[in-house]
């Protein structure tokens, strides 16, 4: 698959992982322009199928930027690996936060106040850190809602691997109260970083060039395909309080834009390695990948689509048929239920911007035997 062998870095574990995902390992990967990075994985503050999240270290010249911040628990597995590679953690003066999931900026205030670093994210961040879930979440289609209801507690959410609403609500204080020094925006440059503005997974969601690196948080990763925002879960009436750039919900949120900024990653081909978040490391595999990753993701997702409109033919369906239809009996397991809906709903969600499917009594779709979504596709990757 990559023909140009010459690009691909040099990757050495330092130290083992304490788990098989991973966990507690250290990497130094070297890239053949002289650019190097080290890696930890941090846990996540409770047990999730994708593994730790990969903090990464970049000598930038004047001084070291840590991409991500992990989990609140991250923190002594930071401080550790800087003891184990004997640099110093007041080196650091950047965190740059990918997005804002707990698993990326938890950890973010107590690293800054130890390394004195400052914390950069993206200017959405900055804004909607102070919307609470439930008012980011409570503008649900009458489809989702219904099916949620119905699901009954149990199935929504699992307590032992979920964050419940009494850690959501931690999150939400830690997020409040974060230290912001700076926000930037698309396209801007500092100290060799270029920052893209990569939405889909979440609004905020920064994806970081350094050289041939990007650092993709949770935008593109190996292994697994990271979750699309819904466009109907996000109220408008908070798009009001925000800048005037960002006031238009189809650029931040759902699947096409998603795939739009998967696209934009795409274009760099076997140019650009990706940094992932997760997966880096899993069952002793080093997952190093070049950009072309991001196609595979956006192709996924089409088969998807063309999955949902095969197993829906001509019947009428409520989204948790669709979903169950979708889906294994194991991944829908616990606590992915509640993720395998809204990954349906996503695709969905597009379907009906394209026309080809109908919503009937509010919670039944139905597929009109079209197949105008590719119109929308035909502008990410070749059909
Ligand atoms: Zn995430």
């Amino acid at each position: 698959m990559i023909n140009d062998q010459s690009l691909m870095p040099v990757s050495k574990l330092l130290r083992q992982p304490t788990e098989l995902d991973g966990t507690g390992g250290i990497l130094k990967i070297s890239m053949p322009d002289g650019d190097t990075v080290y890696t930890v994985g941090v846990p996540q503050d409770w047990y999730s199928p994708t593994g730790p999240t990969w903090i990464y270290i970049v000598d930038h010249g004047s001084g070291l930027g840590l991409m991500d911040a992990g989990s609140v628990l991250a923190q002594k597995y930071i401080e550790d690996a800087f003891n184990f590679l004997k640099m110093s953690i007041s080196d650091v003066d950047r965190i740059v936060i990918t997005h804002s999931h707990l698993d990326h900026d938890g950890g973010a205030q107590g690293l800054s106040e130890i390394s004195g670093g400052e914390v950069w994210t993206h200017d959405l961040y900055d804004h909607l850190r102070f919307v609470s879930f439930k008012e980011m979440n409570s503008n649900f289609h009458p489809m989702l809602w219904k099916t949620y209801k119905d699901a009954g507690p149990n199935r929504q959410i699992n307590k032992n691997d979920r964050p419940d609403s009494d850690r959501h609500k931690k999150y939400e204080e830690l997020r409040k109260n974060l230290k912001i020094s700076k926000t930037v925006s698309d396209g801007e440059t500092a100290n060799g970083f270029t920052f893209f503005h990569t939405p889909g997974h979440t609004a905020d969601e920064l994806t970081i060039k350094f050289g041939s690196m990007f650092f993709t948080g949770d935008h593109v990763l190996p292994e697994i395909s990271p979750h699309p925002t819904m466009k109907a879960s996000f109220q408008k009436s908070i798009l009001d309080s925000m800048p005037k750039k960002y006031k238009n919900v189809e650029s931040f949120f759902g699947l096409e834009t998603y795939i739009r900024s998967l696209a934009r990653v795409a274009e760099y081909g076997e140019k650009a390695i990706i940094m992932p978040a997760h997966r880096l490391v899993n069952k002793g595999k080093i997952n190093v990948m070049t950009a072309l990753r991001a196609q595979s993701i956006i192709e996924h997702h089409v088969q998807r689509i063309h999955k949902i409109l095969s197993l829906m033919g001509t019947e009428t369906m409520n989204l948790e048929k669709i979903t169950r239809k979708l889906f294994s009996h194991f991944q829908l397991d616990g606590g992915s239920y509640q993720a395998a809906v809204s990954e349906t709903f996503a695709h969905l969600e597009l379907l009906m911007d394209s026309d080809d499917i109908g919503i009937v009594e509010e919670e039944y779709a139905v597929w009109n035997g079209t197949e105008n979504y590719k119109n929308i596709l035909k502008n990410y990757r070749e059909i």
